[in-house]
């Protein structure tokens, strides 16, 4: 017999012009086949009404995961499990996508099948860490769940301190914008520190996300410790006849208004013959003028990746964006994508030595300062490692030829081995 709570409280939510999370829960609670997840899921709307009611919280949390790993569950145990019996226990797993979130519509069953077995149907696809969420399940069912879908091809993801779950955007598949292997990058450096998120070793979290272009569709500039963005370094390829074709549908002023006047270094001319004529050096890669007209221009030939390093969202000292430690990098040959992961390697060994508990990349490198931070993981300075594109170099412009020599002679030395 399923336990039905009254809600005044979340009925009321559910009346305004936005649909509400509440429909969702409720729809399982009232309607799902079975009763084992009416029961829970109708618990968990009573606990909240609660919560309403009194202005409390009233999940703890504790220590629950599977054989061999330290993290991937969120634990949730109820204050007020004796009033809310069905919901007493509703952790959360955090299951690993695959990259760029393709999926087939088999495995989607698959998955939804495990859970409504092992939990109380309610999933997440994705939560911003980039893993799904199985959200709502007890301590004794977490092991058969996670040995079901690990049987076809599922693992878990990170939850603590730890090297966190990757995510990596939709990729060249299906955007022509795409500048490198979004999805062989992501699961190398995946699967190369899969123990560091399975065991939480680290002062606090590590995220990897990887972009295919400077559109940043994983916005992992603002929210990765590692983030990768693929881009070029040659000129951006025009097609002048499709830029005439936009002219002719579009008009000359919307194209002016819209393209030229919003390129945000003044990059751009339309010429009276109704040709386009880019300043390449001054193209700080906005993407703008490429996204409006992705007929007529698109990135270059000569493509590769930047690496930014220290992007967070709020935290202790405010969000930051990550600075950029590697301008631009091939990825072409196995030795190059090894390099990347050792870069990594680097950055997450000093990461594990020198930050303090509860400390981020970026708020470390804040305290200790970029420059002690880059001897450490031996990288060298360069002067296209900018905080802020045309406006910040980390080079001083007083002794700017000296060291701008410096920089030449150390890239000649290398050229020569
Ligand atoms: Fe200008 Fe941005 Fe286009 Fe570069 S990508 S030319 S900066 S609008």
């Amino acid at each position: 017999m399923v336990k039905k709570y009254e809600t005044p409280m979340l009925d009321q939510l559910e009346t305004g012009p936005w649909p509400s999370f509440i429909t969702g829960i409720r729809k399982l609670a009232n309607e799902h086949p079975d009763e084992r997840i009416q029961d829970v899921t109708s618990s968990l709307l009573g606990q909240l009404e609660h919560s309403y009611e009194t202005r409390k919280g009233y999940w703890k949390g504790g220590t629950v995961s599977v054989f061999g790993y330290g993290g991937g569950i969120i634990p949730r145990f109820s204050e007020v499990g004796d009033a809310f019996p069905a919901s007493r226990e509703f952790h959360t797993v955090r299951v690993q996508p695959p990259a760029g979130n393709y999926y087939t519509s088999d495995i989607l069953r698959q998955l939804g099948d495990s859970w409504e077995k092992h939990g109380s149907g309610l999933v997440t696809f994705h939560g911003q860490t980039g893993n799904i969420m199985f959200i709502g399940t007890d301590t004794k069912s977490i092991q058969p769940f996670f040995d079901e879908i690990n049987e076809y091809g599922f693992d878990l993801g990170g939850a603590g301190p730890c090297v966190r779950t990757a995510m990596a955007c939709v990729g060249a598949a299906r955007c022509e914008q795409s500048c490198a292997d979004e999805h062989k990058i992501m699961r190398l450096l995946v699967n190369n520190f899969m123990d560091d998120m399975h065991r939480p070793a680290l002062p606090y979290k590590f995220k990897f996300k990887v972009s295919g272009c400077p559109n940043d569709c994983m916005n992992s500039i603002e929210r990765a410790d590692f983030s990768v963005i693929g881009t070029w370094r040659d000129d951006m390829k025009v097609n002048q006849e499709a830029i005439k074709g936009y002219v002719k549908t579009k008009g000359r002023k919307y194209l002016i208004d819209n393209v030229i006047a919003r390129c945000p270094t003044n990059a751009l001319s339309l010429n009276d013959d109704d040709t386009l004529t880019v300043d390449n050096s001054n193209c700080v890669r906005c993407m703008h003028c490429l996204n409006v007209m992705p007929k007529a221009l698109s990135p270059g030939d000569d493509k590769g990746i930047t690496v930014l390093i220290g992007g967070k969202r709020t935290l202790k000292i405010g969000d930051l964006m990550g600075t950029v430690v590697l301008p631009f990098k091939k990825l072409e040959t196995d030795e190059d994508y090894e390099s990347l992961v050792e870069l990594a390697e680097e950055m997450i060994d000093f990461f594990a030595e020198n930050a303090l508990e509860h400390e981020r990349t970026g708020e470390m490198i804040e305290r200790i300062g970029l420059v002690n931070y880059l001897e450490g993981i031996g990288v060298e300075v360069d002067p296209n490692m900018v905080s802020s594109p045309r406006q910040s170099s980390y080079v001083r412009l007083d002794t700017w030829d000296e060291e701008a020599e410096k920089w030449y002679q150390r890239q000649a030395e290398k050229a020569a081995g």
